[in-house]
Parts: C-alpha cells; structure tokens; sequence
C-alpha cells in the first residue's frame, strides 16, 4: 500500500512532515508533496490549500503521478449539529458537496453525469481510523494536548461521531446558513471546504479513501474565531496522533484487498 495523505492548512500537517523518515520533497503543479515512509508505511504528504478544486487536483495527482493507492484526508471542520461538539472527531460515513445545485436538471446536490449526491469513503480504511480515533482520545489525549487548550476549548471527554460530511467552497459562519444545511442533509455530522471533492475523485479514479476531521468551531457567528486558535494549538496534535496509530495499525495488519466490483 501507498498511503496518500492530504492536509488543507500547513498547521494540520507540519508533524507528519516532520515524522517522515527519508522524504523527498517533490514541487508540482504549485504544491509541495512528500514521499516516504511514515511508521513504516509508504506515504506521501500534500497540502491541497483550501477549498474543492484544490482539494481534488492534489487528490488527482497523488493517485496520478504517485501511485498512491489508498488516500486519508486529515483536518478541521466545523460542527454540522448540536450534538457535535468543539474538539470531537468526525470520521466521513458519506459526503455530499453542499453547494453543488444543477436543480431542475439534476436533482440538488447531485453530481451531474455521475449520477449520485452521497460519496461513500472505504469501510476498512474508515473502521481502521475510528479504532485509531478512539485510541487517541482513551490513551494520547491527556498527554498530546495540553492542559490549558483543554480548558480553553473546553475539551471534556470529547467523542468520535461517524456521519455525512458536506463540503463546500464557503467557510460557514452562520448559524441560520448551517440550520438550513441541516435541514436539507439528514444526518449531518461536519461542514468543511474539501471532503467531497477528494471523494468524487477516489470515486471516480477507483480509489479507497478516508476522511478524519477534528472540529474546530460551531460553523456559527464566532467560527473564525475559535477555528485559528484550535488549529494552532490542538489539530496538529490530533492528526499526528491519529495517523501514527493508524500506520502502525496498518503495518502490523495490512487491509484486506478490496473484492473490487467496479472495474477500473
Ligand atoms: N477564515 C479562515 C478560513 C480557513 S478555511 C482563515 O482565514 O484562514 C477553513 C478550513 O478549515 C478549510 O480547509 C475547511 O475544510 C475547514 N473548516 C473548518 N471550519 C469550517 C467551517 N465552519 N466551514 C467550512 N470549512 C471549515
């Protein structure tokens, strides 16, 4: 396996560049991608910048020019409902791009000419990332985050939600924006700018993909606000953490090959 692994901001991804063992550092298309091996799994880190486009150029050219053949996409998102709270983990069950609308065409949120609104990331590789997540938080927590951005964020007990992602090319600070996501996509776990982008391309390029993401702000008024903050001080840690447990994991139990129904 050759582990993908895309990042939005420079903070979420600074310590798995860091913890890279020989990497070499590759320049293209404007972006800098990392080859090597992260706890003994081979990877390749890339920051996609932000935003669906972005996100879908860095998710093209890792499976494209580099081989990768299973991506992670680890970052921030916002709270896509109350019961999710700051400093909880979002793990993709399924993701949609909120703002794509070709309606009357095409139904609403559906992708056109693909034929589907919901992306499904890979079982495995997203089981895998949830016993991690849930590793994380039991045994890494106390020790990776410091106290006083505990008691800033008010992290008690924070717990992993499985659920729908929306993604969009819209940072939502609006609470009467999320109520009206909310009530339109059932099950809404998470609101960021890159998930389903990354999804539509493993989709269409045949390739398993996960997408962790820690949340950062309530996708309301003061989003902007708590968002810089938790990136600087806490999701670098919960992306290191994470993904050391899952490489490990995955060096000493590689995933089952795929029974692979679709072809390529
Ligand atoms: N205001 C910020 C914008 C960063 S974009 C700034 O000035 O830097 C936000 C990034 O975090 C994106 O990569 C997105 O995927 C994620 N994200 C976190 N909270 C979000 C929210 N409330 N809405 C949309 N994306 C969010």
């Amino acid at each position: 396996m050759r582990l993908g692994i895309i990042s939005a901001l420079h903070e979420e991804q600074a310590g798995l560049v860091e913890a890279m063992e020989r990497p070499s550092r590759l320049i293209h298309g404007m972006r800098e991608y990392f080859v090597g091996q992260l706890w003994e799994i081979d990877a390749v880190c890339v920051l996609s910048r932000i935003g669906k486009v972005a996100a879908a150029m860095s998710a093209t050219t890792l499976v494209e020019k580099f081989g990768v053949t299973h991506i992670l996409f680890t970052g921030v998102a916002g709270a896509g409902d109350k019961t999710v709270r700051v400093g909880d983990i979002v793990i993709a069950e399924s993701l949609v791009q909120h703002d794509m609308d070709a309606s009357p065409l095409f139904p609403r949120f559906e992708v056109p000419l693909i034929g589907r609104s919901h992306f499904q990331p890979d079982l495995q590789l997203s089981m895998r990332l949830s016993v991690a997540a849930h590793d994380f938080l039991e045994q890494d927590f106390m020790e990776a985050i410091q106290r006083q951005d505990q008691m800033a964020f008010q992290l008690e007990q924070p717990r992993v939600h499985r659920g729908l992602i929306a993604s969009g090319d819209q940072f939502v600070n609006d609470r009467l924006r999320l109520e009206a996501m909310n009530g339109a996509l059932p099950g809404l776990v998470a609101v960021e700018m890159e998930g389903a982008a990354v999804a539509q391309v493993c989709h269409e390029l045949n390739v398993p993909f996960a997408v962790i993401r820690a949340i950062s702000d309530n996708a309301n008024e003061n989003a902007a606000h708590d968002f810089m903050r938790f990136v600087k001080s806490v999701a670098a840690q919960y992306a290191f953490y994470i993904t050391r447990r899952l490489c490990r994991e995955l060096r000493d139990a590689p995933l089952q090959p795929r029974i692979d129904s679709a072809g390529t």
